[in-house]
Parts: C-alpha cells; sequence; structure tokens
C-alpha cells in the first residue's frame, strides 16, 4: 500500500509574512506599536490562539488591547490573514501525488483565521483527505497529542506515513513515532527526497 503523505502547510504548502500583516494593522493602530510582528512572535497570544484557547473574538479584544486597533474585527481579519503566498512547485507536487493516487493530509499549527483565508483563496486546500488543525485539537506540533489525532485520522501509524514540514523539532517528534520524514528545506529538494516513494 501507498504510505499516506502529510504536509505541513506554512513554508511548505504556502510561503507567509508577518510583517505584512503588522504593517496593515499598524495602519490602523493608535499605539503604533514600535514592532507588531515581534510583539506576535514574543508574547504568548499567538500560541494561545492556535492551540485553540482564545476564540477569534477573544484574540481580536487581546490584539485590540495590544495596539489600539481602530477597525472592526472583519477589517482586522482581513489585514491578518492577508499573509500567504502559494508555493507553486509545492502546489504541483501535491497535484501530481494525487493522481498517482496517494492519500495526502494537511497538518497544521495555525488559527481559523489564517484556514479560513487560505481555504477561500487557493484552490488546491480543497483536494486533501483530510485536515489536522491545532486550533480544533487543542495541543500544537511537538506535542504528542497532536500527532496521535492525526494517525487517528487517516488510520496508519509508523512506516504507513511520510511527513514533510520545515521544522526540524516537529519532524523530530513524528520520527521518534516510526514516521518516515523530509525535513523541507527547498521544495527541489522535498521532490528528491519523495522520489523513492513514486515509483
Ligand atoms: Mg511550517
Amino acid at each position: 500500500m501507498k504510505p499516506a503523505i502529510i504536509f505541513d502547510l506554512g513554508k511548505v504548502l504556502v510561503d507567509f509574512d508577518y510583517s505584512v500583516a503588522a504593517r496593515k494593522v499598524a495602519l490602523r493602530s493608535t499605539k503604533q506599536h514600535p514592532d507588531l510582528q515581534h510583539f506576535l512572535s514574543s508574547s504568548s497570544i499567538l500560541v494561545r490562539y492556535e492551540s485553540g484557547l482564545l476564540t477569534r473574538q477573544q484574540f481580536f479584544d487581546e490584539m485590540r488591547q495590544a495596539t489600539g486597533f481602530t477597525g472592526s474585527l472583519e477589517e482586522f481579519s482581513a489585514d491578518f490573514a492577508d499573509i500567504f503566498v502559494p508555493m507553486e512547485q509545492m502546489v504541483d507536487l501535491h497535484g501530481e501525488l494525487r493522481r498517482r493516487g496517494f492519500q495526502t493530509y494537511i497538518f497544521s499549527n495555525t488559527n481559523d483565521l489564517a484556514i479560513e483565508h487560505v481555504r477561500h483563496n487557493f484552490p488546491f486546500f480543497k483536494h486533501f483527505d483530510g485536515y489536522i488543525f491545532s486550533y480544533e485539537v487543542g495541543a500544537m506540533k511537538p506535542q504528542p497529542e497532536i500527532y496521535a489525532a492525526m494517525e487517528q485520522m487517516c488510520g496508519r501509524r509508523e512506516a504507513e506515513l511520510v511527513y514533510i514540514d520545515d521544522r526540524l523539532e516537529n519532524i523530530e517528534a513524528g520520527r521518534a513515532r516510526g514516521w518516515q520524514t523530509i525535513l523541507q528545506e527547498t521544495p527541489g529538494k522535498t521532490r528528491a527526497a519523495l522520489e523513492k516513494f513514486l515509483s
């Protein structure tokens, strides 16, 4: 049986740049936060949101407190989520795997604003057999709970899974469960590493 192929989303299928969101949010903010991007990465707010501990409204309320954002939730959502660009080589590679009959899954630390945006704007995103999102599971990679959720969803374990991610700590947690793993450095290298599964 062909292995199932598990894709991380950010920096594997879509590139993203939070500085774009930071600039847009700052344009409608009173506090002129010196570095909103730094705030997002240094405070716990995004981790709590992506762990499912904050609803969209709660995340917005906390962001509004931190930035003095003056716009609506809808305006914030548009500013915050429009940071993604599909990585065409990887989207093509995914399409090829589908044509060859592989089952494919998305496995992502993410939030509902990002997923709503990606689902709405990028047609390739519909063509997976299943999706595991941290904010729905209530755990983030590399926590074991989210890997167990992936195994349960696809009904496969250990070497029946091939997992592609750009973060070493996530890959190592997969490898510890016996998954076959590919650390994504460039789309070309990922493609080459998948070659042995394609024949
Ligand atoms: Mg990633």
